[in-house]
C-alpha cells in the first residue's frame, strides 16, 4: 500500500484564505497580542510566523518582545494589562520561558475568553468534559487533517503517542469527543509498539526522531505525525519513519508540511473565534 500524503501546508493556506475572507466581512478587526519572553532562536522564529500569517489575515497582531532577565511580576502585569484591553482578543504567551518564571502561573492569569492557545485549566477542563472551549491550536490541526483524510472516527481505535498538556492530552480528549476508542501512550507504556499495531489511528507527539516504525503501524491505519525534531545536520525530522511507515499506512502526514501549518492556521481560527465571542458576550 502506498500512502496518501496529507498535506497540511496546502490545506492550511485554503483555511488561511477563508479566514481572511470572513475577516474581511467582519465591523470589526480581531486583535492578537504575541508576548516573547527572552531569545530562544526556535520560539523567535515561531513567534514571527505567527505574527506574520495574522497579519496577512487581517487580525490586528503585535509582538511583545521582552528581554530574558523580566521578572515574573512584569510578565504578569503585561497579561493584566492585555487582559483589560479592548483591542486585544488573543493573548499567546510563547513558551518556553525563562526557568524563573513559572510558566504554569502565566497560562493561569491569561483571560481564559483570551487564551487562543487554549492552555488555560478552564479551556482544558471545558475540553475534558466535552463542553466548548478555546482548543489548542495543533490538536484540532490533527483532527482537521483527520477529516481530510476522511477516517471515521466513531469506534475507531486510536493510539495517541505523548500526553502532554499541549499536544497528547488535548488530542485524546478530542479523539474521545468524536467517539473513537483512545490509548494514550507514554514513557512508562509496556509495549507501545504492540499498542499502535493495534491501532487504526496513529498519533505521534513524542518528541523522539523517528521512534515509530513501519512494523508499528497496521495496514491501512492513518498516521499524523506532530514531532518537530532537528538533528544534528540541521534537518526537521518527525516522530515517525516516513518511508517505513508510508508504505504500510492509507494516509499520513510529513514533516515538516504536515501538522505544522495547521498549528499556525488553527491560532488564527481560534483569534476570530475568541473575538467573536467576547462581541457576543458584551452585548449580555
Ligand atoms: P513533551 O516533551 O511535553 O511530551 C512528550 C511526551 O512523549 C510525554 O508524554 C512523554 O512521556 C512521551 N515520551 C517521550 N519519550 C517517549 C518514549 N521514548 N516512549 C514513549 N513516550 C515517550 O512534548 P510536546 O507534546 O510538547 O511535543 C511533542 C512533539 O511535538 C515535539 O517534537 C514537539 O516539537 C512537537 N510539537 C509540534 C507542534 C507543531 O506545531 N507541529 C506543536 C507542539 C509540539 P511522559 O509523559 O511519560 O514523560
Amino acid at each position: 500500500m502506498t500512502a496518501r500524503i496529507l498535506d497540511g501546508k496546502a490545506l492550511a493556506e485554503r483555511m488561511r484564505a477563508d479566514i481572511a475572507a470572513k475577516i474581511a466581512t467582519l465591523p470589526y478587526r480581531p486583535g492578537l497580542a504575541v508576548v516573547i519572553v527572552g531569545d530562544n532562536p526556535a520560539s523567535a522564529v515561531y513567534v514571527r510566523n505567527k505574527e506574520r500569517a495574522a497579519r496577512e489575515s487581517g487580525i490586528a497582531a503585535r509582538t511583545i518582545a521582552l528581554p530574558a532577565t523580566t521578572a515574573e511580576s512584569a510578565l504578569l502585569a503585561l497579561i493584566a494589562e492585555l487582559n483589560a484591553d479592548p483591542a486585544t482578543d488573543g493573548i499567546l504567551v510563547q513558551l518556553p520561558l525563562p526557568a524563573h518564571i513559572h510558566a504554569q502561573r502565566v497560562i493561569e492569569a491569561i483571560d481564559p475568553a483570551k487564551d487562543v492557545d487554549g492552555f488555560h485549566p478552564i479551556n482544558a477542563g471545558y475540553l475534558v468534559l466535552g463542553l466548548p472551549a478555546l482548543v489548542p491550536c495543533t490538536p484540532r490541526g490533527v483532527m482537521r487533517l483527520l477529516a481530510e483524510a476522511g477516517t471515521r472516527l466513531a469506534g475507531a481505535r486510536a493510539a495517541v503517542l505523548g500526553r502532554s498538556a499541549i499536544v497528547g492530552r488535548p488530542v485524546a480528549a478530542l479523539l474521545t469527543a468524536a467517539d473513537a476508542t483512545v490509548t494514550l501512550l507514554h514513557s512508562r507504556t509496556r509495549d507501545i509498539a504492540a499498542e499502535c499495531r493495534r491501532a487504526e489511528i496513529v498519533i505521534a507527539a513524542v518528541g523522539r526522531a523517528e521512534m515509530v516504525r513501519g512494523d508499528w503501524i497496521a495496514p491501512g491505519a492513518v498516521v499524523i505525525d506532530v514531532g518537530i525534531n532537528r538533528g544534528a545536520d540541521g534537518k526537521l525530522r518527525g516522530d515517525v519513519a516516513f518511508a517505513e511507515c508510508a508504505a504500510k499506512a492509507s494516509a499520513i502526514t510529513k514533516v515538516p508540511g504536515g501538522v505544522g501549518p495547521m498549528t499556525i492556521a488553527y491560532l488564527l481560527e481560534n483569534t476570530l473565534e475568541a473575538a467573536a465571542r467576547r462581541r457576543v458576550a458584551a452585548m449580555g
